[in-house]
């Protein structure tokens, strides 16, 4: 039996819960195929995970963490002929069956056997890690910025390039500018030449997030959101919100957005609950669509790594830490003390 260190939780709770030991190393089926993990970047998921979210997800513990990673093949199992040992890959987060209606028609975010590694199964915060062959993809470039695009990126790609199609002139307000969804979201919404707001509450994160495009960043704790909005769009309202914060922000969301707008609900942030209660009445007088979106197609994916790979999109990478700090990782994921990736770097 030979083992491998890794990062996993036996219980629910905060970032303590999180243990850095050594477990026995994955096994491979004959479709399956074994990474060696690069770097593996840190999400909300995994915290949601972590705090107990996902509690009818998560089979069995030890449960190792981790939904991203890159890495290289280390072995392949007998009927695997889509990749060979030693390639360079990124993981595809979505487990599918690659035969319901939906994976028919390329909507694998849509499975009926939808699942997520590091949720469902073991995940990446590991010197190895077990996956189907459908859920790697062959990319040829710099380990850590590839481990940042798999959740982050592609959800913000198919939100705005799929969901909503962004187009010039039109202003996009985005919750959470500074987080792995947001940073991307504003560049995805610049390539789009939108305009874009967002909000924050510390100068240094406004000033990152000017650099990286934002057109307007509001300090929502000393500035109205409200006002700040309709100041810049002429008292009209956005034409579409982002909101991945979800209880805490929605009703504002609704009060921004113009009449007969859009707005992407794409998470709740790390809660245990996702209720809320909405002003049901704003949102039909104003007409105004809700979509919600998860995460992206296999499609979308090979779009971003080539947008990334041209360099229209750069990854903001926060701080790199090595796997056995990866509780320091989760706190300041949590405090929210960050603009772009956290990533851990494993090998
Ligand atoms: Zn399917």
């Amino acid at each position: 039996m030979m083992i491998m260190k890794a990062a996993f939780i036996r219980k629910y709770g905060g970032p303590e819960v999180i243990e850095f030991d050594n477990v026995e190393d994955p096994q491979i089926d004959a479709n399956s195929v074994l990474v060696r993990v690069k770097a593996a970047s840190v999400n909300s998921l995994d915290a949601v995970v972590r705090v107990g979210g996902y509690k009818q997800f998560v089979k069995k513990f030890p449960h190792i963490l981790g939904v991203d990673f890159s890495g290289t093949i280390e072995k392949v199992g007998e009927k695997v002929n889509t990749v060979t040992e030693g390639q360079r890959v990124i993981g595809f987060p979505i487990l599918h069956d690659n035969s319901c209606e939906y994976c028919k028609e390329g909507y694998e975010n849509l499975c009926k056997s939808f699942g997520v590694i590091g949720r469902d199964i073991n995940g990446s915060y590991a010197e190895l890690i077990s996956i189907p062959k459908e859920n790697v993809i062959p990319f040829d470039w710099d380990y850590i910025q590839a481990s940042t695009i798999q959740l982050s990126l592609l959800t913000a790609w198919h939100a705005l390039a799929k969901r909503v199609q962004l187009r010039e002139g039109m202003n996009i307000f985005i919750w959470g500018g500074s987080g792995g969804v947001g940073t991307f979201a504003i560049q995805i919404a610049k390539l789009f030449k939108a305009n874009v707001i967002t909000a924050t509450s510390e100068e240094w994160k406004a000033k990152k997030l000017k650099e990286i495009g934002a057109d307007l960043v509001i300090n929502y704790k000393e500035q109205d959101v409200l006002s700040k909005v309709m100041d810049f769009t002429n008292g009209r309202g956005v034409d579409v919100v982002i909101d991945s914060l979800g209880p805490d922000t929605l009703n504002t969301s609704i009060k921004i957005t113009r009449k007969g707008g859009d707005i992407i609900v794409l998470g709740v942030g790390i809660k245990e609950s996702d209720l809320t209660p909405i002003n049901l009445r704003n949102l039909y007088i104003k007409y105004i669509r809700v979509h919600g979106t998860v995460i992206g197609t296999k499609k979308d994916l090979k779009q971003v790594i080539d947008l990334v790979k041209e360099g229209k999109i750069k990854p903001v990478i926060d701080s790199v830490f090595s796997l056995k700090d990866v509780r320091e990782a989760h706190k300041k994921l949590e405090k929210g003390e960050r603009v772009g990736k956290i990533v851990l770097a494993i090998n």
